[in-house]
């Protein structure tokens, strides 16, 4: 029982030096949920914030990807896993660093747990102003682990696109974050409308606002909506961040206006 207090104990500290633990989750996959997360970090970055980004998805670990890490490895010492190091600003650590895609893991029950666990738990920050956790979608057990290892965290970002905001998976993750009292920072909508590349023209190929409209049901801040972007895909597979590659383009202009409003909702 001491051993495992004094367990616990070692973990709050080592997080306590983390001034803001945020999640991102979404009702399910293929919502963007990686895109934002790492969006979100690379621009906070940029911002002179110092960061950590957390990529925890165990099914898709995509961020080393998405910043063109693929190659690279975490240095692994005895005291710990010390993140790979993206900028001055930003460290990065992911699942997928240890499993590289040809070797697909299948996750089962208790050892996702202890995975999630030991990966949390031996990872090295240091100070951080903010931790982004790209988490597993949906609202599993996997979320409460990484919840209960974080010694709880300060807020959940939700992801959704127009298609699914009526639809119960993202009703579910908000019930999810009330019940488990995970404070919900707000909703993000993606691939919400299309910039017509010749001419400017807003085109809303799906439905949008629903996200919006959630929010205001739900009594939950609305942080902003990104466009369906057709050169995001390919900047992703070449690994170039948006926010950082693309900076006056209207897309990053979202996710900037995003983390301002992130920003606002921390404060109050
Ligand atoms: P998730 O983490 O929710 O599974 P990803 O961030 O991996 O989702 O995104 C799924 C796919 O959709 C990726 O190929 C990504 O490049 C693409 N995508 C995400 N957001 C946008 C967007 N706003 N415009 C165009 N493509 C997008």
């Amino acid at each position: 029982m001491k051993e495992k207090q004094s367990e616990t104990e070692k973990i709050q500290e080592k997080f306590s030096k983390i001034k803001q633990k945020i999640v991102v989750l979404s009702g399910k996959g293929g919502v963007g949920k990686s895109t934002v997360s790492t969006n979100l970090a690379v621009g906070l970055s940029l911002k002179s914030y110092k960061v950590g980004l957390l990529d925890v998805d165990l099914h898709g670990p995509n961020v080393p990807n998405m910043l063109g890490l693929k190659n690279t490895s975490p240095k692994i010492t005895p005291e710990g896993i010390y993140p790979v190091e993206y900028s001055e600003n930003l460290k990065v650590i992911s699942i997928g660093f240890f499993a590289k895609d040809e070797d697909a893991i299948i996750w089962r029950g208790p050892l996702k747990h202890k995975a999630i666990q030991q990966f949390l738990t031996d990872t090295i920050w240091g100070e951080l102003d903010f931790l982004i956790a790209d988490c597993p979608p949906g609202t599993g057990d996997e979320i409460l682990s990484i919840y209960h290892v974080l010694s709880k965290v300060d807020g959940a970002i939700i992801v959704a696109t127009p298609q699914n905001v009526a639809l119960a998976d993202v009703k579910r993750s908000i019930r999810f974050c009330q019940e488990t009292k995970i404070p919900i920072i707000g909703i993000v909508e993606n691939m919400s409308g299309f910039v017509c590349p010749k001419c400017g023209t807003q085109i809303d190929i799906f439905k949008t606002n629903g996200a919006r409209n959630l929010a205001k049901k739900y009594n939950i801040p609305f942080l902003g909506k990104i466009p369906i972007e057709p050169t995001l895909v390919q900047a992703e597979d070449e690994g170039k961040p948006y926010v950082k590659y693309y900076p006056e383009s209207e897309t990053a202009k979202a996710f900037f206006q995003i983390i301002e409003n992130l920003e606002n909702q921390l404060m109050k």
